[in-house]
């Protein structure tokens, strides 16, 4: 069984990435054959500072590895280091249908939010991270609920690929949390906590200092009500009833029961002792890891080099059964 997931490299991670995503990364380690991939490239299609990319990639590499990935036990490497993935992506092209690009929520969030250039990176987003699973032919990405239309229309393009060219690419499964895969913004509930877009309040960054999360927590939009229990009309409660239900490992029930009685105040102290605990153990190994640039460099170009060999037996296959390039 092999695992893919890719993760941007643009500003710092947040507790929705740790949650809906890194936790199963590296849980994923010990269920199969784990890639996770440092996706730069994608990082390119909304604005950027070209000075700070690489230092970028140092500290969410730094992150992944603070919170437990281990290069032992799964292949961690960095998109652009992989040219394979740029190629596929072209050849992919082929059969992705301009329409459904142009159904793709996140296309039409990001692309609401630019204020200069909508650029075409943007709109090609899902076909660059089709090709970076397809390329490994896994058979699961972990990824948040957000993702779950970019994972479908990857099944499109690699069912329609092998209609067309023959059976060469597997057809990947969404592996999607069941408690925190949708964490929301603390001051826009409506929206998901995201790394590019909304302000730093409502956003817990996994190195964040415990005094900025207990903050934030209590500073969290909630309902002029009581009761800590889900509800359409309580999105900000019902948010930080998942948020401790996913830190403690617990149902949200669980949680509802617990803090019955409670008011909103002593909840808000509870998520942020629990959350401050959590993170506590990723930032001080964040904070060794770090610093060490060269060592964070040869885990990521080891990482490509493995990476590599399984995305160009993939790519050959591809080009071949396409008819592009000297016949085999
Ligand atoms: P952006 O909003 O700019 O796309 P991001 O916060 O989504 O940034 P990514 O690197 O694109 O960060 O996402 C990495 C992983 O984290 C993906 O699997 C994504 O589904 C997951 N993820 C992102 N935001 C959340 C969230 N709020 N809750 C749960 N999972 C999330
Ligand atoms: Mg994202």
């Amino acid at each position: 069984m092999r695992i893919f997931s890719g993760i941007q490299p643009t500003g710092r991670k947040h507790l929705g990435n740790h949650i809906g995503a890194i936790v199963q990364y590296v849980a994923g380690q010990d269920r199969g054959e784990a890639l996770y991939c440092i996706v730069d490239l994608h990082a390119l299609t909304v604005p950027f500072d070209p000075a700070e990319l690489p230092s970028l990639v140092h500290d969410t590499a730094a992150i992944l590895l603070a919170a437990g990935l281990d290069p032992d036990r799964c292949i961690l490497f960095r998109q652009s280091d992989v040219r394979e993935h740029t190629e596929l992506t072209w050849l992919l092209t082929a059969v992705t249908a301009h329409g459904d690009l142009e159904r793709m929520t996140q296309f039409k969030d990001k692309s609401a939010k630019q204020r200069e250039l909508v650029s075409a990176g943007l709109f090609l987003y899902p076909v660059l991270m089709a090709a970076d699973v397809l390329a490994y032919r896994a058979h699961e990405v972990p990824v948040g609920d957000d993702q779950r239309q970019h994972v479908e229309l990857m099944r499109d393009i690699a069912i329609r690929f092998n209609a067309r060219f023959g059976e060469l690419l597997v057809v990947p499964e969404a592996r999607i949390p069941t408690v925190g895969a949708r964490i929301m913004d603390l001051q826009d509930p409506a929206s998901k906590m995201s790394t590019t877009s909304a302000g730093e309040e409502g956003t817990i960054y996994v190195l964040d200092e415990p005094a900025q999360i207990e903050r934030k927590l209590k500073r969290a939009v909630t309902d002029s009500g009581s009761g800590v229990r889900r509800a359409p009309d309580k999105p900000g409660i019902s948010n930080l009833i998942d948020i401790l239900a996913a830190v403690r490992g617990a149902e949200p029930a669980a949680i509802e029961r617990e803090f019955a009685d409670a008011g909103y105040g002593e909840f808000k102290a509870a998520v942020a002792t629990a959350v401050i605990e959590y993170l506590a153990p990723v930032r001080e190994r964040y904070d060794e890891l770090r610093p060490d640039v060269a060592r964070l460099e040869a885990i990521l170009a080891a990482g490509a080099e493995r990476a590599r060999t399984i995305a160009a037996a993939t790519l050959a296959d591809v080009r071949a059964a396409m008819g592009v390039g000297a016949p085999r």
